[in-house]
């Protein structure tokens, strides 16, 4: 269901990006057909020089970025009533699903590469490997800075391979479609944030269909925030914990940052702490749990090693199924790991309250009246 009036980027300029609920997805990069924004500090410029917001192609009728946009006004209750045929009400802070359960890869290849259980880059070797996606759009380590990371399509095992694991930077996945259609790529995986796993279920709601058709798999990740640069790997790693980036072989996320050395050390730092180098993109952001993605994959749990999924969709529901029973992942139920599921629920409230409190498009993203939020981050 598209906004009933004609809707343009000067609406989306000032209702979105000027506002801050911007996640610099890059949604209406993707969608726009005229290649006239740009991609500047995490957020979407306009490149013709009429003024910032001002489009030429706006002024005509063009309402594609508007359309893409998964903050743009009634975003949420339109993803939802599309991709589950139903509202969510405003208790169901994780949005709809069908099952949590704790899962892991069984090749112990992929499990030793994943971030947790490699779960997500063994549903993507599997898909590729049977045809069922050409083509993954996801974020792969930056060639120029250590420990940043950026948009990139792989289409073979080496390739999600290489890509797995977590960075805590920020990568606009939805970016890699435009190189998969240069590629000639049709049937796609987006793995992303909630900010980027709403992207596709926008498109399709709006009938953005040039770009929603190509994507076949929408993968989420748990995320209550992503950091800047600078404040991650400069401030936090290398000046305050005295890391040089080289030595650095894993970062992680569990109540705590966590950085790991190749000779062996842990060192972690507060997430209260590092809150000054929150990426401004992420302070809005309602969505902890990647709501509209068909899974969602996160690494909450109190044993390491596993992947806490959480299955939405239909289609999310029949490829975990067909997937399962190929072995190629293993799982068992949600509610062994009490502790984690209740977690995810106080987490996602959390970042409910981050929605902005006067904005007139947020009433399924409240947080139910006396629900008290107090796990951090
Ligand atoms: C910025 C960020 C914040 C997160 N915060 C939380 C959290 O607070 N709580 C929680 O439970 N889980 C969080 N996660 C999810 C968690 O780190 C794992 O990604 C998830 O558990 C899946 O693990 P896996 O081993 O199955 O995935 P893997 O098999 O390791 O696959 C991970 C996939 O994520 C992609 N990816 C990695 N970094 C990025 C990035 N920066 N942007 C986009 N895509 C990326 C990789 O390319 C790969 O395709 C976060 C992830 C990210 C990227």
């Amino acid at each position: 269901m598209a906004p009933k009036e004609n809707t343009q980027w000067y609406d989306l300029y000032h209702e979105v990006v000027e506002t801050g609920l911007c996640t610099g997805c890059t949604a209406c990069i993707v969608a726009c057909p005229f290649h006239v924004l740009g991609y500047e500090d995490y957020r979407p410029v306009q490149l013709q020089e009429d003024g910032v917001d001002r489009c030429a192609h706006g002024d005509k009728g063009c309402s594609l970025c508007t359309l893409a946009c998964p903050r743009f006004r009634d975003w949420e209750r339109e993803v939802d009533q599309h991709l589950f045929g139903k509202v969510r009400r405003p208790e169901e802070v994780i949005g709809h699903y069908h099952d949590i359960v704790l899962a892991r890869a069984t090749d112990p290849e992929v499990l030793a590469h994943g971030q947790d259980g490699g779960v997500v880059s063994a549903l993507l070797i599997w898909g590729l490997e049977r045809g069922e996606i050409d083509g993954v759009c996801t974020s792969k380590l930056s060639d120029e800075r250590p420990w940043d990371c950026e948009p990139a399509v792989v289409t073979d095992r080496q390739g999600v391979l290489a890509a797995a694991g977590s960075r805590y930077t920020y990568s606009p996945n939805p970016l890699a479609m435009l190189k998969a259609a240069e590629m000639g790529l049709s049937n796609l995986a987006l793995v992303g944030m909630g900010c980027q796993a709403s992207a596709p279920g926008s498109m399709a709601a709006r009938r953005v269909n040039k770009w929603a058709k190509k994507v076949k798999w929408t993968f989420g990740l748990l995320c209550s925030k992503s950091f800047t640069y600078d404040g991650l790997m400069v401030e936090i790693a290398q000046k305050e914990l005295g890391l040089s980036l080289d030595e650095i072989v894993r970062v992680n996320i569990k109540g705590k940052l966590l950085f790991y050395t190749e000779d062996g050390r842990e060192l972690t730092y507060g997430l209260k702490k590092s809150h000054r180098f929150t990426r401004p993109g992420c302070l809005h952001c309602p969505d902890f749990t990647a709501e509209h993605a068909d899974i969602s994959f996160g690494g909450l749990g109190q044993g390491e090693g596993w992947t806490l999924t959480i299955i939405r969709t239909d289609k999310g529901k029949d490829l975990w199924e067909r997937a399962v029973a190929d072995g190629v992942v293993e799982w068992r139920p949600g509610s062994e790991d009490p502790e984690a599921i209740d977690k995810l629920f106080k987490l996602a409230v959390k970042s409910r309250e981050r929605w902005l409190p006067d904005s007139p498009w947020n009433a399924p993203a409240a947080v139910p009246a006396g629900e008290v939020a107090t796990a951090e981050a």
